[in-house]
């Protein structure tokens, strides 16, 4: 075996989701909604797939969806694409992260990630013989700096990648942030692969993507994901979007990964992004007030809670919190005696984690989520009383 996938443990999203099926906890881990989705984009897949073909659509992705991917980021980010030319179909975005990984990384390249990180992002640069070269961001705030960003780049530096808005934190990172990476991946050839699938997901401001600012067309890949804007996570249908020649590129790697995906979900997808920017706002209220529910209900109960702009998710702060325990002790502690499953973010970290941090997906119905905070609370009161006096931080 590969000795990269022989050393890989099982992800640690389906791992606290195989022991949420376990035990009957609550799943507050894993990002998904318990909703089931809009239906009129259900059932535009559903007839599409007794009605439409059923054959291999084109390796790029069906055009009615690639015009529709562009129309939607024209209309919604003022992004202006050549949807021949700019946007590739993937089976989720997780196949467009490797398929770009891949693509564009040769052995001994360097690759600028950015802790906490997304887990998928590490196993692949090491599989196309990246060198990673991490940047370790701080709470409660998760800012880069120029010092930080500069260390890690070296003459050997091909890719940076840059998760905005950003999964675990909730983070959104601001203009200047954005301006200062472009500024980099210019000044050093570089080129950006930006995971933005949250970018509906947003709650305070606008989303600017890393692909508009000036010179990033030719240099930026940026990811999206149907899963994440329609909340049907299983869908799996994502795309990437790239100037002409970076396009051509990760298609490359693309045709020999999925080659291409379900013509019936395409179809659907493509029907779903023209919806009015009305729907896409009533979303996102539904939303910020399953966010704010969840806030309220747990710092009514004792819980310190991070600011979280973006995502289905925030993080807790377990020292504060008054729990002198680390966040996996806590995330398998909270499975199994409290009924609710959690994500610790020491999964996000490579090397020194912090390691008293907790993430929570709020994508869930009300009584789903007051049950989880009756839980949540009830775990803080006994861990509390047991360590009375707050301890240093962990990490
Ligand atoms: N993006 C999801 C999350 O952060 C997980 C997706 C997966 O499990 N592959 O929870």
């Amino acid at each position: 075996m590969n000795p990269i996938y022989a050393a890989l443990p099982t992800t640690i999203f389906e791992k606290m989701s195989a022991l949420a099926r376990e035990t009957g906890a609550i799943n507050l881990g894993q990002g998904f909604p318990d909703a089931p989705g809009p239906e009129d984009v259900r059932r535009a897949a559903a007839d599409a797939l007794l009605e439409r073909s059923n054959q291999y659509p084109p390796m790029l992705g069906m055009p009615e969806l690639r015009q529709a991917i562009a129309a939607h980021y024209g209309e919604h980010h003022g992004l202006v694409l050549d949807w021949e030319a700019e946007v590739v179909v993937t089976s989720g975005a997780t196949e467009g992260i490797a398929a770009a990984i891949l693509s564009l990384v040769s052995p001994g390249d360097e690759v600028v990630l950015i802790q906490p990180l997304y887990d998928a992002y590490m196993p692949m640069v090491r599989r196309a013989g990246g060198i990673p070269r991490l940047i370790g961001l701080e709470p409660p705030h998760w800012t880069l700096s120029a010092d930080a960003l500069d260390a890690a780049i070296g003459e050997r530096t091909r890719l940076i990648i840059f998760n905005n808005p950003a999964n675990p934190t909730g983070r959104m990172y601001d203009r200047a942030t954005l301006e200062l990476i472009a500024n980099r991946c210019i000044r050093h050839d570089i080129v950006a692969l930006c995971d933005e699938v949250w970018e509906h997901m947003l709650f305070d401001g606008a989303h600017v993507p890393l692909i508009a600012l000036p010179g990033m067309r030719e240099r930026t890949v940026k990811i999206g994901s149907a899963g994440k804007i329609f909340a049907l996570t299983g869908w799996k249908v994502g795309w990437m979007v790239a100037g002409e020649a970076l396009a051509r590129q990760v298609a490359r790697a693309h045709q020999f990964m999925t080659f291409t995906t379900p013509p019936n979900l395409q179809w659907a997808v493509a029907q779903g992004l023209t919806k009015p920017k009305s729907w896409f706002e009533e979303m996102r209220a539904g939303f910020a007030r399953s966010r704010d529910r969840l806030v309220a209900g747990l710092k009514a109960g004792g819980y310190v809670i991070l600011p979280s702009q973006a995502t289905w998710f925030v993080s807790v702060d377990l020292t504060a919190s008054g729990i002198a325990i680390d966040d996996v002790t806590f995330a398998d502690r909270m499975a199994l005696e409290g009924g609710v499953v959690t994500i610790p973010v020491s999964a996000f970290f490579e090397d020194a984690p912090v390691t008293y941090i907790i993430r929570l997906c709020y994508c869930k119905e009300d009584a789903v989520l007051d049950e989880a905070i009756a839980r949540l609370v009830a775990m803080r009161e006994t861990l509390a009383k047991n360590s009375p006096s707050p301890q240093p931080r962990l990490g």
